[in-house]
């Protein structure tokens, strides 16, 4: 579609970031760019059939794009944030990283038990955030309606450790 041509056109790959032998891929000119970031909040809101009943973005580009994504569709959004930024946190989630390991924590008393929740994040690759993320929002006792991401890394195998959880993934590389 010409929504996809634009975003895809719009995402750059740097050599070696952040460290020797990583290619990281860089949404910043999409995010900046009006028609790219309106393209991307349309794709990315279409994960699902049903609309869901609220958003939950992901620390840090995932706030971007969920809160884009949550006022498309009307509804609000959840951060899910790392450790400590939280005030009052309805519970916490660790998960291995290629050296150590990482946190996120979902803020208390936001999220409705039974909603159906669309996940948003920038990129999928392990797919450790976005697992971690998804144990969350459960344990609050509300369901993922999907997991939305711009961009699959299908190497990292992501989608697997997500199990069952649909993802929608808008490009991969
Ligand atoms: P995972 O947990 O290994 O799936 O990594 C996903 C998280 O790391 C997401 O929150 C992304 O923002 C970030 N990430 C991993 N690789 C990239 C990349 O190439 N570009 C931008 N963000 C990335």
């Amino acid at each position: 579609t010409a929504d996809l041509d634009l975003v895809a056109g719009l995402l750059r790959d740097v050599p070696d970031f952040p460290t020797p032998g990583i290619r990281f891929w860089d949404l910043s000119a999409m995010l900046a760019d009006g028609p790219g970031l309106a393209a991307t909040t349309r794709l990315l809101a279409a994960a699902t059939a049903e609309p869901p009943d609220v958003v939950v973005g992901i620390e840090a580009r995932g706030f971007l794009l969920g809160a884009a994504v949550a006022h498309s569709l009307g509804l609000g959004v959840v951060a899910v944030r790392k450790q400590g930024k939280l005030p009052v946190v309805a519970a916490s989630r660790s998960y291995d990283l290629e050296y150590g390991s990482a946190t996120l924590e979902l803020p208390a008393g936001v999220i409705r038990p039974g909603a159906r929740a669309l996940l948003v994040d920038d990129v999928l690759a392990t797919g450790g955030t976005a697992a971690a993320a998804c144990a969350l929002v459960e344990g609050a006792g509300a369901a993922v309606a999907a997991v939305s991401v711009v961009l699959e890394l299908p190497t990292l195998e992501g989608r697997a450790r997500l199990g069952e959880h649909p993802v929608h993934a808008l490009l991969t590389r």
